[in-house]
């Protein structure tokens, strides 16, 4: 794959560099010290999210605006010298979901290497799940919504939409099926309600994984009138009542990108 070149977003103009941790993994017990990742962002999402801080609803052709293309070469490069350093990869987006190949390639070749492999993905492919699942270690899914105008009006998929909702489910319960870590994370907006959460909430019960941990992601405004954050004292009181109805649950508030302290578990 030498000479093949891959959209890929940079981060503050760094292909491949961003770090993040999973703090996910501590609050369910998984992991006992912060596992840090190094983030692979395809230029490409079958979503249109209006809200998208990677620019997702924006695209030319087929690709976000502003991807640059990197030889895969350059890609391997670093998957080994991220590994020698002990990062976990994330490949993430945009979605990897729409390229299946690069991403099975590098996930296969870092298991191989007996590295950590994560992906983040939007739940849209359950059968890009099940090609993946040998070769991963924890997940991020998103659950953007369970009820399908909603989702159809966050997700900007028009009428794929309904699909997109059904194989979403279909990935959450997959991956914890196989009983592998995974962060359902849900975009919360000022007019989320609270009957939904509970929706939410039955669902993910019944996915029976004791290391599924639901991460409500307070909006914060970056798209222009249609959407508007919330208060962070009503998601909390929201969060609360859920936790206390369904305690088996692991529910935390992603309140900013600052490490473990922007995570705030109820
Ligand atoms: S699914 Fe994620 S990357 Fe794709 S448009 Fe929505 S927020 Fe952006």
């Amino acid at each position: 794959m030498d000479n093949v070149r891959i959209p890929v977003l940079p981060y503050r103009g760094e292909i491949f560099e961003e770090v993040r941790y999973a703090n996910f993994l501590e609050k369910t017990g998984y992991t006992t010290t912060p596992l840090p990742m190094k983030i692979l962002s395809f230029g490409g999402c079958n979503y249109s999210c209006t809200y998208c801080k990677r620019n997702g609803h924006s695209k030319e052709g087929k690709y976000i605006k502003g991807s640059v293309w990197v030889e895969f070469s350059e890609i391997a490069r670093k998957v080994n010298k991220h590994l020698r350093q002990g990062y976990t990869i994330r490949l993430s987006g945009g979605d990897p979901c729409c390229f299946k190949g690069v991403t099975k390639v590098i996930a296969r070749y870092v298991k191989k290497k007996g590295g950590r492999v994560s992906i983040a993905h939007n739940g849209s492919d359950p059968e890009f799940v099940q090609q993946l699942i040998d070769y991963t270690d924890f997940w991020a899914i998103d659950l953007k919504s369970i009820r399908p105008d909603r989702f159809r009006r966050i997700t900007g998929t028009g009428n794929k939409s309904n699909e997109y909702l059904n194989n979403t489910l279909m990935s959450i319960s997959l991956v914890s099926w196989y009983d592998i870590p995974v962060e359902v994370r849900t975009i919360i907006f000022d007019d989320t309600e609270e009957s939904e959460l509970i929706e939410i909430a039955k669902f993910l019960k019944s996915c029976a994984n004791l290391n599924l941990y639901w991460t409500l992601r307070l909006y914060k405004g970056q798209a222009a009138g249609k959407f508007k954050p919330p208060e962070l004292t009503k998601v909390t009181d929201m969060a609360r009542r859920i936790k206390e109805a369904y305690p088996v649950l692991k529910i935390g508030i992603r309140k900013n990108w600052n490490g473990e302290s922007g995570l705030l578990t109820i």
